[in-house]
């Protein structure tokens, strides 16, 4: 749990988002999930959430602007970012920045981090 608030606050820390970012952190809390909710029955992130506005999250990565994200590699997605919590062949995974809610397993955000090899 540890690892997890540190490598979330990490990515947060890193993306400058400014005052918007305490609402958004407000909004992923009341977004929790109550125990037991099993990862399938789990929504979708919404184009619309606060945080994947903020985040610049898009459900294909094959939509994201080099020019606009200059870091992003065509080889970046979803599925095998560090903040993943899916298992190879999911078409939708749990994220650290997204609890309670499953983003496209190829999908990106700005925060993507590749996990290590
Ligand atoms: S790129 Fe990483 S941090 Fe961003 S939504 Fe996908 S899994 Fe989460």
């Amino acid at each position: 749990m540890k690892d997890l608030l540190l490598s979330r606050r990490q990515a947060l820390k890193g993306l400058a988002l400014g005052a918007g970012t305490l609402l958004v952190a407000g909004t992923v809390a009341a977004d929790a999930v109550k125990p037991g909710t099993a990862p399938a029955a789990l929504p979708h992130v919404a184009a619309t959430d606060p945080m994947a506005l903020a985040l610049s999250y898009v459900e294909n990565a094959k939509t994201v602007d080099p020019k606009k994200f200059p870091n992003y590699k065509p080889e970046h997605k979803c599925a095998n970012c560090l903040q993943s919590k899916g298992k190879d062949g999911e078409a939708w995974v749990g994220c650290n920045l997204f609890p309670g809610k499953l983003v496209n397993a190829q999908g990106w955000c700005k925060a993507y981090v590749p996990k290590k090899a």
